[in-house]
C-alpha cells in the first residue's frame, strides 16, 4: 500500500436534469482538497461521476421522448463538461451505466453476508424523486418532505438488507469518529437517526417497476438492484473493485466522501453497513455540505430560478466562480446565491481587491526599481500554515478570509507608506516596502493555488518574470 495515498470522491448526481450550482459547489470544494493534498506530496485519486441508473432518469427520458440510454449519455456528458469548465482536477469520471460498474456492484452484492440479504413481500410508500421508501410518520401531510409530492404506493416481493443488525456497530463507529462525519452538527443528526432504530431496507425492485433499467441482481433475473445499493458501490467500482485491481488495493478505503446534506443517510448508514456486511474496510471521513438556494428560494425548474454554472463561467471566468462558491458560500450550512451579490463580491474582492493590488505593486516595481527585486521571493510559513489549517478543517471560507485579510493588509501598507513619495527621499526604505509587498503577494498566490489555480499561476508569473512589468487586467470591473 502506498504510504501517502489519498482517495476522495464527490457524490454522483442523477442525470435527470442539467447540473446546478449546488453540484458546482461540491466539485470545487472537493477539488480544493485534492489540489492541496497533491501539493503536500500525497498520491491523490479524485473521483467524480454520474448516477445513470436511477428511475428518475428513466422518467426524465420518457418525458424528453428519448431512449433512456441516449438521454443518460447526453446528460452525463454535460456533467463531464462541467468538471472541465470548472477546472476540476478529477482523475476519473465514473458512470454507473458502465460495464465495469455493473460487475463491481454485483460483486459487492454477492460479497455481503448471505444472512444479511433476504426476500420479503413488501408494501410501502415510494418517492421516486428521492428514490426512497418513507414511513407514514416521515411524510408531511402525506407528502415527501423533500419534494412535496405524494409518494406512490408500491407492493411487491423484494430483497431486503438486514440493516437492523448493524445498528450498534454503526453507532459506535460514528460516535468514535472511526468513520468521521463532519461537521459535528451532521454527526449528531445521523447519530440520533441511528438511535431511533434502524429498519431493514429494500435493496431491489422488480424488473417491471425498474423499467428494466439498472443493475440486475446476481442470480435473479426478475430483480434489479435498488439504485442506491448500486450507486454507492461506484466509489469502489471506479477503482477496479470488480477485478480486484492494483489500483483498488492501493486506494481503497476512501479517505473522504464529499456529499450534500440530503443524502447523508445513504452515506453514513447504508454504505458503511453494506461494507461491514461484505467485510470491506470503511471510508474514513464524510464531509457534508449545505444546499445553495437562489434569492431565498429552493432552486427549481418550476420557479425558473436555476442558476446555470456554465453561464456563470462563460460570463465571469472560471476562477471568479470558484472564488465566489468557496469564499461566499458557507462550507457547511445552506447559503443563498444571487447575481447581485455575486457581482458585488466580484468587484470588491477581485477587481478592486486582488486585481488592483497586483497592478499597483507591479507598476511601482517597474517604474521605480527597473522591474528588478534584490532577492528571490520566499514563503511566509506562518501565513501558509494558517491557510492550510482552515483547509484541513474544510473551512474554505475561513481560508479565503485569511487570504483577503492579507490583501487588505497590503493595501493598507501602500496607503500608509506611499512608496511613490518615499522614493524621492528614502529609496532604501521604499525598495524594502516594495519587496515586502512582492513577497506578500507571492504568498497570496501560493495560498490561492488550490482555490483559483489559473489566477495563482498568473500572479506568480507576473512576480517572477524578469524584468517585472505592470500587470493589469486581472478581473476587469463589472459595470451594471
Ligand atoms: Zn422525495
Amino acid at each position: 500500500m502506498a504510504k501517502n495515498k489519498y482517495y476522495l470522491t464527490t457524490a454522483i448526481p442523477y442525470v435527470n436534469a442539467k447540473p446546478h450550482i449546488g453540484f458546482a459547489l461540491e466539485l470545487v470544494q472537493t477539488d480544493v482538497i485534492a489540489r492541496q493534498k497533491r501539493q503536500d506530496g500525497a498520491d491523490v485519486f479524485f473521483l467524480t461521476g454520474t448516477d445513470d441508473n436511477s428511475l428518475k432518469n428513466v422518467q426524465a427520458a420518457e418525458k424528453a421522448g428519448l431512449p433512456t440510454k441516449d438521454f443518460v449519455d447526453q446528460n452525463a456528458s454535460i456533467f463531464q463538461k462541467l468538471t472541465k469548465d470548472l477546472n476540476v482536477s478529477n482523475d476519473a469520471f465514473m458512470r454507473t451505466a458502465s460495464e465495469d460498474h455493473f460487475k463491481g456492484a454485483q460483486k459487492l452484492w454477492s460479497a455481503c453476508d448471505p444472512d444479511d440479504i433476504y426476500k420479503k413481500r413488501y408494501k410501502g410508500l415510494y418517492c421516486v424523486g428521492c428514490e426512497v421508501f418513507y414511513n407514514e410518520s416521515e411524510l408531511i401531510d402525506g407528502r415527501c418532505p423533500e419534494h412535496h409530492t405524494v409518494p406512490e404506493e408500491v407492493e411487491e416481493e423484494n430483497y431486503f438488507f438486514k440493516l437492523s443488525k448493524y445498528q450498534d456497530k454503526l453507532e459506535r463507529l460514528i460516535a468514535d469518529d472511526v468513520y468521521h462525519v463532519v461537521p459535528d452538527s451532521r454527526k449528531k443528526e445521523i447519530l440520533s437517526f441511528i438511535r431511533m432504530g434502524l429498519q431493514d431496507f429494500s435493496i431491489s425492485r422488480s424488473v417491471a417497476r425498474a423499467k428494466n433499467w439498472g443493475v440486475p441482481v446476481p442470480g435473479d433475473p426478475s430483480q434489479i438492484m435498488y439504485v442506491w445499493f448500486d450507486a454507492l458501490s461506484n466509489y469502489m467500482t471506479a477503482l477496479g473493485y470488480a477485478e480486484n485491481s492494483a489500483q483498488f488495493k492501493k486506494y481503497w478505503p476512501a479517505d473522504l466522501h464529499v456529499i450534500g446534506k440530503g443524502i447523508i443517510r445513504f452515506h453514513a448508514v447504508y454504505w458503511p453497513a453494506m461494507l461491514l456486511s461484505a467485510g470491506i474496510p470503511l471510508p474514513k471521513k464524510l464531509f457534508v455540505h449545505g444546499y445553495v438556494s437562489v434569492g431565498g428560494e429552493k432552486m427549481s425548474k418550476s420557479l425558473g430560478n436555476v442558476v446555470d454554472p456554465f453561464e456563470l463561467v462563460e460570463k465571469y471566468g472560471v476562477d471568479a466562480v470558484r472564488f465566489y462558491l468557496l469564499k461566499h458560500m458557507h462550507p457547511f450550512e445552506d447559503s443563498d446565491f444571487t447575481i447581485v451579490k455575486f457581482e458585488e463580491a466580484y468587484n470588491a474582492d477581485l477587481a478592486n481587491g486582488l486585481g488592483n493590488l497586483i497592478a499597483r505593486v507591479t507598476n511601482m516595481i517597474e517604474k521605480y526599481m527597473g522591474g528588478t527585486l534584490p532577492h528571490e521571493l520566499r514563503l511566509i510559513h506562518e501565513f501558509q500554515s494558517k491557510v492550510r489549517f482552515f483547509i484541513e478543517q474544510l473551512a474554505f471560507r475561513g481560508a479565503l478570509q485569511e487570504v483577503w485579510l492579507a490583501i487588505q493588509d497590503c493595501d493598507e501598507l501602500i496607503d500608509k507608506e506611499k512608496p511613490w513619495a518615499l522614493f524621492k527621499n528614502d529609496t532604501k526604505r521604499a525598495e524594502n516596502i516594495l519587496e515586502d509587498l512582492a513577497v506578500r503577494l507571492y504568498n497570496i498566490s501560493v495560498a490561492l493555488r488550490p482555490f483559483m489555480p489559473e489566477t495563482a499561476e498568473k500572479i506568480e508569473k507576473a512576480l517572477t518574470v524578469k524584468p517585472i512589468v505592470k500587470y493589469s487586467g486581472l478581473f476587469a470591473r463589472i459595470d451594471s
